[in-house]
């Protein structure tokens, strides 16, 4: 199943070809703030599934005429880890690694969805950083998850870039801009990904392949980012996990076009302005 917020707020999902909008047999208050509706979803999601998709108030949608928003726009938390592909830290020249250094966060509201532009900061003179990253959302919650655990508390995946500003100030900061965490087009549940441990994971820039890469070359992989994260904050659903970015970073530019792809989860593109 894929899950996907559209048109302000709105909640919907797709079932082999066919999407749906839930909203009505939801009873999801578009306008609620804060602008938890997906959270809340995610979170309830084992009471409210059976049967939604022949309740009276759902309704079939043609998904390709709706205006896709980001599938989670308040999570708790956006995790993210640093060096965790051997051949980003040599290019990088980082002493850093994900085994070794462990997580950071980026704000929240640098998320932005599948049809929003990317907004570069006006910064003379600075690099600004295209990261290609799986995005892992937290389905049930915990603490101290084990490894062996960990694949249960996924909820599913998305396509995450993590974009930043190369340079020396708090990593926090050049990492919060607003929409600096494109995030979608659409959460693929995890029982559609066959091995989230090998997923092809690529990003253009205009038609420029930049980064090529697959996450069983992760050096801290998919239960161990969960296990680390969740020894030291508890997840709730919704929580974001950003994997961390092969080699292949590089500048971007106005003007320019960003495609993400990951395989078994989805593609978009972003405009950047
Ligand atoms: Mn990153």
């Amino acid at each position: 199943m894929k899950v996907f917020q559209f048109n302000g707020g709105r909640i919907g999902v797709t079932v082999g070809a066919q999407s749906y909008d839930l909203t009505e047999a939801l009873h999801v208050d578009t306008q609620a703030w804060p602008p938890v509706q997906m959270v809340q979803f995610i979170a309830n999601i084992d009471h409210n599934m059976p049967g939604i998709l022949t309740h009276a108030l759902t309704k079939k949608i043609d998904v390709t005429t709706v205006h896709l928003n980001v599938p989670i726009s308040w999570p708790n938390k956006l995790l993210a880890f640093p060096v965790n592909y051997l051949a980003h830290g040599v290019e990088m020249k980082s002493i850093n690694r994900a085994d070794l250094n462990g997580f950071f966060l980026k704000a929240n509201s640098s998320l932005s969805g599948p049809n929003d532009a990317i907004v570069l900061p006006d910064l003379p003179g600075r690099e600004i950083h295209h990261e290609c990253e799986l995005g892992i959302v937290i389905g049930k919650g915990g603490r101290h998850i084990s490894r062996e655990d960990a694949y249960k508390h996924v909820f599913g995946y998305a396509c995450l870039i993590d974009m930043v500003v190369r340079g020396k100030e708090e990593r926090v900061m050049r990492k919060s801009y607003d929409t600096f965490c494109p995030f979608g087009p659409w959460i693929t549940t995890s029982d559609e990904v066959p091995d989230p441990g090998n997923l092809q994971t690529r990003l253009w820039v205009n038609d420029e392949l930049r980064q090529d890469a697959n996450t069983k070359d992760l050096i801290v992989d998919i239960p161990g980012m969960i296990e680390q994260c969740s020894k030291v904050a508890t997840l709730y659903p919704g929580d974001i996990i950003a994997a961390g970015t092969p080699a292949g970073v590089g500048p971007v530019q106005r003007g320019d076009r960003v495609r993400i792809e990951i395989q078994h989860v989805g593609e978009m593109t972003l405009i950047v302005k």
